[in-house]
């Protein structure tokens, strides 16, 4: 196993980016690739694995996002300060890779789903078209606070389970493992036409959980698969009751060290994201733990 760093850096090198759609395309039925890129791209350090970034977007009647001048910092301090109906909406996507092109310029994938229930970020990218502008927080250091897929370097194999918004993260996660390191991977998708073909020099063994032939897509599925044998690291992401259900499984029934199980829930049903925030920033005071503040991708 590739030594990686075992533990975030303290500091979360993130800045904003003022970056321009350059193209969108539709991978399947639920997701849209919008690829984002322009002169405002350049310094972004996404380094793979389950990087994120928040898009920020205008309000109803608002030409553009509300954004404080100023860094991470000044976001924080004076972001707060200004009225939350004016703030700027934030949306966390997975970066779902990077480009460097000839002419040295940065593109950035994010792939967005296109759920049913809706919400500012689902309308941002079905109205998404190249050449509008948008304000990006993300990362100016590749290795920063919001990447969480952190497998130890004594991990003998790694197990990933993740939904369609948590595709594009491990997605990068397996094109980032090493050659030949034992994978179990599911991924669950809406429809048959939503899977993908995906790169990986690991020994990856892939199911697809497709709900529309009626996968059983609980923790059932996990429970009943037979596990490699030595230490394993898992990586848990997507609706959080799901994360929730699976964590406790591996930790409790199937004895997994808590330290090496890592689950982020990416959305709550009936919550949109930022009173999920709220709900985990309220439990994680509750609870007298604190965490990086941005992106999001906190633990569940
Ligand atoms: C670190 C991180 C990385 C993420 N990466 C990605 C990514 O790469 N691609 C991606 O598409 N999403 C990703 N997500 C999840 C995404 O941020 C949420 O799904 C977000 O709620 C979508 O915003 P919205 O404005 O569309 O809906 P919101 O306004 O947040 O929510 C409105 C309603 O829609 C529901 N809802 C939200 N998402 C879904 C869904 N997928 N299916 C069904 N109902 C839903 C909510 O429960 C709520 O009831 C990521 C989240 C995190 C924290």
């Amino acid at each position: 196993m590739t030594p990686t760093t075992a533990t975030a850096p303290e500091v979360a090198p993130f800045r904003f980016f003022e970056m321009t759609v350059l193209r969108t395309r539709r991978l399947g039925p639920s997701i849209l690739r919008i690829t984002l890129g322009g002169p405002g791209a350049e310094g972004f350090s996404g380094g793979g694995r389950d990087q994120s970034l928040s898009v920020l977007l205008p309000r109803p009647g608002q030409s553009e996002a509300v954004v404080p001048a100023g860094g991470i910092g000044a976001r924080r301090e004076r972001g707060r300060a200004l009225p939350e109906d004016e703030r700027a909406v934030t949306r966390s996507y997975a970066v779902r890779a990077q480009r460097l092109r000839a002419d040295g310029s940065t593109e950035v994938d994010v792939d967005v789903v296109l759920h049913a229930v809706g919400g500012p970020g689902c309308r941002w990218a079905l109205t998404a078209s190249p050449g509008d502008r948008l304000t990006v927080l993300g990362p100016a250091a590749a290795d920063n606070a919001a990447v969480r897929f952190r497998p130890p370097a004594d991990t003998d194999w790694v197990l990933i389970r993740a939904d369609e918004t948590a595709l594009p993260a491990a997605a990068a996660a397996l094109a980032w493992l090493p050659a030949g390191l034992p994978a179990r991977v599911w991924l669950e998708v809406p429809c048959t036409e939503d899977r993908q073909a995906l790169n990986t020099a690991a020994k990856a063994r892939i199911s697809w959980l497709v709900r529309n032939e009626g996968a059983a897509c609980g923790v059932e599925t996990v429970r009943a698969a037979a596990l490699p044998g030595g230490t394993p690291y898992a990586w848990i992401a997507g609706e959080a009751s799901g994360v929730r259900a699976l964590r406790h499984h591996l930790v409790h029934e199937r004895g997994f060290d808590r330290a090496r199980v890592t689950s982020s829930a990416y959305w709550r049903r009936g919550l949109p994201e930022e009173q999920l925030r709220r709900a985990e920033a309220e439990a994680a005071a509750g609870a007298g733990s604190g965490g990086p503040e941005e992106p999001t991708g906190k633990k569940s």
